[in-house]
């Protein structure tokens, strides 16, 4: 980059640069970013003030590889993070290093579909992120691996199929300049892990993949923990992630968890508005992911427990006893799904209906 822009200098040009450059690489960019002797630095490479500007930014980014503060050009790197809506609300994700095309996938419950847009954008399935072992979770992983024997697949929990990499709290993984550090969660299941990810030189914020742990405007059931443990996963480990962190949730379930949200504090705006943008969003068939944590606590009553409405709500100030009756509560408000017809339960048992399987997934998946 920096032999490229000194290239387009004009000779004499080129020498007052170096010269300024070598000596006092900060003032250099100071100079021309703060416009203050733009003039006179101007006059002396006998350039416009744009073009000089542009080439000392890619000159400054090439010669301290870093960021320089107000210079755009060090946006070197984008995260990218494909969303991908499967089943009946669910999603799956691929997180792709753009210079290398390599790419993680996070809960890839449809194997074939993964597979597909992998090979249409040319590129490099190596390793799978599994939040926990719920089938629609994780139920593509054992299908990748036969396609992709180099395959590593993560979980922190033995029920997780195709697991070849069982991870621990804390635990940081590196894949190129892309990171990810696994958060144990333990509640939902007493296996489910976040993975927070960020990429180096990357001025994008940084992820977070929560499975169902933590939902926009809500969370996961306590299927296999306590409000204890919920309390521990979202007031003490998510919550410590940067206010920046794009929450990546495991399923399509904004507007319930709002409705929800607005029935414990109706006085809330900010409720209010996510709603109608989220209702919006379904009208336009787009998804709510990503959101950003600060944004959940502004209205996801699960990270509000110390607020006097959502106290009021639930009768309780202790933070683990209001989250204990929300949850209790939205279960309630949530109404059960439908339920397969006795014959259909029993031939399931049977194994008659394995192959279907696919079809029956609204009726008997596993809750979120
Ligand atoms: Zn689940």
């Amino acid at each position: 980059m920096q032999n490229r822009a000194l290239k387009t200098l004009p000779s004499v040009s080129r020498c007052a640069l170096m010269k300024l450059l070598s000596n006092k690489p900060e003032k250099a960019f100071n100079l021309v970013n703060n416009r203050a002797g733009f003039t006179e630095c101007a006059t002396q490479c006998g350039l416009v003030y744009n073009q000089l500007a542009q080439i000392l930014q890619d000159v400054c980014c090439g010669l301290w590889k870093r960021r320089v503060p107000g210079c755009v050009h060090a946006r070197v790197r984008a995260m990218k993070v494909k969303v991908i809506s499967i089943l009946e609300d669910n999603y799956m994700y691929l997180v792709i290093e753009e210079q290398s095309k390599q790419a993680l996938a996070v809960d890839p419950a449809v194997p074939h579909r993964l597979l597909e847009i992998v090979k249409r954008e040319g590129l490099f399935l190596v390793a799978v992120l599994t939040t926990h072992y719920h089938w629609d979770h994780a139920r593509g992983n054992e299908a990748l691996v036969n396609e992709v024997p180099s395959l590593k697949v993560y979980g922190a929990d033995d029920r997780i199929k195709g697991l070849t990499d069982k991870v621990t709290d804390s635990q940081e993984l590196k894949f190129n300049s892309i990171n990810v550090k696994c958060l144990f969660t333990p509640c939902h299941t007493s296996g489910d892990m976040c993975y927070y990810v960020w990429e180096d030189e990357c001025t994008d914020a940084p992820a977070v993949f929560t499975g169902d742990t933590l939902f926009i405007g809500g969370c996961g059931r306590f299927l296999e923990g306590t409000a204890e443990q919920m309390h521990h996963n979202l007031t003490k480990v998510i919550a410590s992630l940067p206010q920046e962190t794009k929450v990546f949730c495991g399923h399509e379930n904004t507007i319930k968890n709002l409705k929800f949200a607005l029935l414990v504090e109706p006085e809330n705006e900010k409720v209010k508005e996510m709603l109608s943008w989220a209702r919006a969003r379904d009208d336009d068939d787009k998804p709510t992911v990503p959101s950003t944590l600060k944004e959940e606590f502004d209205y996801n009553p699960f990270l509000r427990l110390s607020e006097k409405a959502v106290q009021k709500f639930t009768e309780k100030m202790e933070p683990v006893e209001v989250m204990r009756v929300l949850r209790k509560e939205m279960d309630k408000f949530k109404k059960p799904k439908e339920r397969l017809p006795p014959q259909a339960m029993l031939a399931l048992q049977w194994g008659l209906l394995m192959s279907s399987k696919d079809h029956l997934s609204p009726a008997i998946k596993d809750s979120d």
